[in-house]
């Protein structure tokens, strides 16, 4: 049978209008945001409207072994969400309806095409809150969050998805519809296969439903800012801060050169001039807040801080915030104007070596004919150097490529990992095999033969 013959078959059994096969409308959905990844040519694009049309797919694409890949709204920075040749992109952002809030229990249902922002406002108009909050939270949605396992500023205190996914209903690569998890706040039955589904990346199911477990409103913070003169004093800072027992509900991290494009970029009260900036909140309650952001100013100050100021004031602290999520969109003006490349690494670093990290990762910046400018969620040691380059010139981008190579080779020398939260995908899968011991590489591929046997759910991304 035809290609085209066969996509007809699976049209008759979709949603009306659900399957696109207009190539410039495929090719605008075929990569996320990362570079230097593959993009393949897609057959067609599904925009599923109902859990039926993603069983419809799935069943068509077995029958015919024609590959699947998934896509929420193709923010992602590996390459996850990228098209593979002869595939079937299924996109569920259509599905994104809130189907449930239920406040006894504290958890939602939601279908995987809701934008994290979006779930967080209609819960707070309910009194609650569903903490992990990317930097994408405006514009990714909890079905790719699941599948990514996404963290964000909030981590360090509330946790990222897998805290808090109890339920998930996926779409097998077979078509067979199955229930995973648990509804209740307890559930110790079988083996936690919700779990093995969260930080997936597509290659296991579809994610048509999620339960999520959420918290009340958390209470407004107090929020300081540390000015440094660089960045070691600040990763020392950190360490020494969290090994005192704190708990901060944001701990980030921004060096010169990111605090620089931020004041390029627009007035959000960072001073100029600084080494390392670290920005921190507590939402302990009462005078416990005022004491956290005081230990933190006394051991800030010790490792050589030249400013450290808080401030209670709500706007104060939405503007610090807005400060460091400004971090993106600043970066990418200042990279449209210095050559148009940007690697933005992911590597999570145990907490108490941040300083060693920083005296290292400055060695890899000068030895490289690019620029690196960091920020990062210090309070997990998750940190995003950013390789900067000249998109056009062939030397600049082997020399970011190997300089983001050695970077992530440094984080697994310190016993840390390749990625904290952006995920494997295509961009980083050589470094999954250097990463997992031989034990851990069997049986992530015999997981993965024994749930899509056929090999049919985004081949070729995170395990290769
Ligand atoms: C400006 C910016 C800031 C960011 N900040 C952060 C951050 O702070 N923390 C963080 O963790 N990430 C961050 N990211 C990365 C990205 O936003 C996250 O990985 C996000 O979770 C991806 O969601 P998405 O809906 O865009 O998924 P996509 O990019 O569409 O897909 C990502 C992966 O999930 C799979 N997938 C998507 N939906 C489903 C589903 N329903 N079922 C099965 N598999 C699915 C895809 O196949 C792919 O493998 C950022 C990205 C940008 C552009």
């Amino acid at each position: 049978m035809s290609a085209d013959l066969r996509l007809e078959e699976l049209a008759a059994r979709l949603s009306p209008g659900a399957l696109v096969t207009d190539a410039d409308v495929v090719g605008a959905h075929s990569s996320d945001k990362a570079l230097f990844c593959p993009t393949g040519t897609a057959l067609g694009l599904v925009r599923a409207a109902a859990v039926d049309d993603v069983v419809a797919v799935m069943r068509f694409a077995t029958e015919h072994r024609i590959p699947v890949v998934t896509q929420g709204a193709r923010t992602g920075l590996s390459g996850a969400a990228n098209a593979v040749d002869g595939a079937l992109l299924i996109n569920v952002a259509k599905m994104d309806s809130v189907l449930d809030i239920d406040e006894v229990e504290q958890t939602c249902r939601v279908q995987p095409g809701v934008i994290n922002q979006d779930l967080k406002n209609v819960l707070a108009e309910r009194g609650l809150s569903y903490p992990p909050d990317p930097g994408s939270v405006a514009i990714s949605t909890i079905g790719g969050n699941v599948a990514t396992n996404a963290g964000g500023m909030c981590c360090v205190k509330y946790g990222v998805t897998k805290d808090y996914v109890r339920a998930l209903t996926v779409v097998l690569a077979d078509g067979t519809v199955t229930k995973l998890g648990r509804q209740t706040a307890k559930g110790v039955a079988g083996l936690d296969l919700a779990a093995l589904f969260v930080g997936s990346e597509g290659t296991l199911g579809v994610i048509v439903e999620i339960t999520l477990a959420l918290r009340p409103l958390l209470t407004p913070p107090l929020t300081g800012v540390a000015v440094f003169p660089d960045m070691e004093s600040a990763g020392h800072t950190v360490s020494a801060f969290m090994a005192s027992g704190a708990a901060p509900s944001m701990l980030e991290l921004m060096d010169g050169a990111t605090v620089a494009m931020i004041n390029d970029y627009g007035d959000f009260g960072l001073p100029d001039g600084a080494g390392a900036l670290l920005l921190v909140q507590s939402d302990a309650a009462g005078p416990t807040a005022v004491a956290e952001l005081e230990a933190f100013q006394t051991i800030a100050e010790a490792q050589g801080a030249a400013e450290v100021f808080f401030s209670d004031d709500p706007a104060d602290s939405e503007m610090f915030v807005a400060a460091r999520r400004a971090v993106s969109p600043a970066m990418e003006r200042y990279v449209g104007a210095h050559g148009g490349g940007e690697l933005i690494d992911d590597v999570c670093i145990p907490r108490s070596r941040l300083g060693e990290f920083f005296a290292r990762l400055s060695e890899i910046d000068a030895r490289y004919d690019v620029e690196v400018a960091t920020a990062g969620h210090a309070g997990d040691g998750n940190m995003h150097p950013s390789v900067l380059f000249d998109a056009s010139d062939e030397e600049s981008i082997a020399a970011a490529k190997a300089a983001f190579a050695e970077i992530m080779a440094l984080g697994l020398e310190l016993g840390g990992t390749i990625t904290g939260e952006h995920g494997v995908g295509y961009l980083k899968r050589d470094w999954l095999v250097r990463e997992l011991d031989e034990g851990a590489r069997l049986l992530q591929t015999r997981i993965k033969e024994s749930v899509d046997p056929l090999g049919l759910l985004n081949p070729g991304k995170m395990l290769g």
